[in-house]
């Protein structure tokens, strides 16, 4: 069916109000949920494909993830979609005020390749349980996911409640000169400001979900064995290709060589002597990523691994050292397995260094010191992050994810995916039977220094 008709089709049935019901959403998703749990060997299947990402990797990062929110949906969705009552100020005594959650409408989510599944299913769940429509375009990158997304959810789903629209660039851009009433986007901060233009002309409210260059920090207090073990897995899952990944370590110099080894140890625990993908680690997404990342890698500055193989698209978990700011790394995000490492000795400048730079999606810090930790989470801003692990905020339902600056705006996860697609309505509910006359004229000066008295 052609995108358009689907987009008209879906403000119509918008209009009936069925997706206003919350047993009618309820239903949608666990239909969604049960869906995806009777096809997962085909969702397995695609992905291998696609990245050679393991099944223990996909349900781990993903199909778990987007369940247990699911999950989450069918038991809260009541009571976060009833109206909630609220004081009500002096002025408008005697009455009732109250907040609506009322859905948006038509909306539309543009999914990222990294994690292809969760990041086109997990907004579409949060639009459908907030009680909008969804027309879905995922990553164009990880053809296979994409194919078995369209054809699961375009066969087992209305086309007016929910709809993928497969494609690259200029369906993208086709799609974007619709006017939706929200727009979900998760990708790169250039193709984020595409969105944001093009939303702008219609209006249209958007999350945008974006990536950056996270800073990790490591103190020479950390444990250090815990410390590489939780940075590396965090660093090297999905092979690098993760927007909450550690993208760059500045480490104290004084634990710097203690630190590298630590890293080798670890990776060498799971990724041994790598030349192929495996059970636990996958491949580079296509040709031209593959090219971008081996730009990056220094052989001069490899401290371990650096192998590449152009023909599996492989790049072993490489650790780089004596980087500096001006290498080629740092200029961009490197969202895949090349981890530099920076030493310092002045904390205020480190802070400096990375304040100086776009605000980060997240930062880590590895340490016991309260007060450094605290320096850190205090006077950087970043989207969201951890203290003594990475990534693993994101698992998190209770705390809403997403960037701030150039990592994005907006957020969701948990109550934050039901808020990011809904509107509350704050209504004040008065009877019939008493106006107090002091707002209205003739206004007489007795009236001001009661109002004065009374308001402050
Ligand atoms: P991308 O921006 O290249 O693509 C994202 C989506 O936008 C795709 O669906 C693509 O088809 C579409 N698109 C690409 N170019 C377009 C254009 N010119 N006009 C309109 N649409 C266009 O991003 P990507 O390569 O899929 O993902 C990598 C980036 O996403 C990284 O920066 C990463 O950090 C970020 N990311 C962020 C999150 C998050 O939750 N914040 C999650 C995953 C990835």
């Amino acid at each position: 069916m052609d995108f358009k008709e689907v987009h008209l089709k879906q403000q119509g049935f918008f209009l009936t109000n069925q997706t206003k019901d919350v047993d009618y959403r309820k239903n949608q998703l666990k239909k969604l949920k049960e869906l995806l749990k009777a096809n997962e060997q085909k969702l397995f299947d695609a992905i291998y494909e696609d990245s050679g990402k393991s099944e223990f990797e996909t349900y781990l990062t993903e199909l778990s993830l987007l369940y247990h929110e699911i999950s989450l949906f069918e038991k809260k969705l009541k009571s976060w979609s009833k109206p909630r009552r609220v004081w009500t100020d002096i002025a408008n005594m005697p009455a009732r005020s109250y907040i609506i959650p009322e859905p948006l409408g038509v909306t539309l989510v543009i999914g990222a390749w990294n994690y292809p599944y969760l990041l086109s299913l997990h907004p579409a769940a949060c639009a459908i349980a907030a009680g909008n429509t969804v027309m879905l375009k995922p990553s164009e990158l990880p053809s296979n996911t994409a194919r078995v997304m369209t054809e699961l959810i375009n066969t087992n789903f209305p086309a007016e409640l929910l709809h993928v629209v497969e494609g690259g660039v200029k369906e993208t851009t086709e799609l974007l000169e619709l006017k939706f009433d929200k727009i979900f986007f998760t990708g790169s901060t250039n193709v984020g400001r595409i969105v944001y233009q093009a939303a702008a002309k219609h209006l249209t409210p958007v999350t945008l979900e974006l990536g950056g260059k996270s800073p990790t920090f490591v103190f020479a207090d950390c444990n250090l064995a815990m410390t590489a073990k939780r940075l590396v897995w965090a660093k090297f899952i999905n092979a690098g290709q993760t927007c909450v990944a550690p993208d760059y370590v500045l480490v104290e110099k004084s634990i710097e060589t203690k630190f590298l080894e630590a890293l080798k140890l670890e990776i060498e625990k799971y990724h041994a002597d790598r030349k192929d993908i495996g059970e636990n680690y996958l491949r580079i997404i296509n040709e031209r990523n593959f090219d971008r990342l081996c730009r990056l890698i220094d052989p001069a500055k490899v401290y371990c691994g650096g192998y590449t193989d152009k023909a599996k698209r492989f790049i072993a978990p490489t650790v780089m050292n004596k980087v500096t700011f001006d290498d080629a790394v740092m200029q961009e995000e490197i969202f895949g397995p090349i981890l530099p490492v920076i030493p310092f000795t002045n904390l205020d400048e480190a802070v400096k260094t990375v304040k100086d730079r776009p605000k980060p999606l997240s930062c880590y810090v590895y340490s016991k010191d309260k007060k450094r930790i605290k320096k850190i989470l205090h006077e950087i801003s970043f989207g969201g992050g951890a203290v003594n692990d990475s990534i693993m905020h994101l698992s998190n339902s209770n705390l809403p994810f997403g960037g701030v600056g150039a990592s994005g705006m907006g957020s969701y996860h948990g109550k934050a995916g039901f808020d990011t697609f809904t509107h509350y309505k704050s209504i004040v509910d008065k009877p019939f039977w008493i106006e107090p006359n002091l707002k209205y004229p003739p206004y007489k000066k007795y009236k001001l220094k009661l109002i004065k008295w009374i308001l402050g």
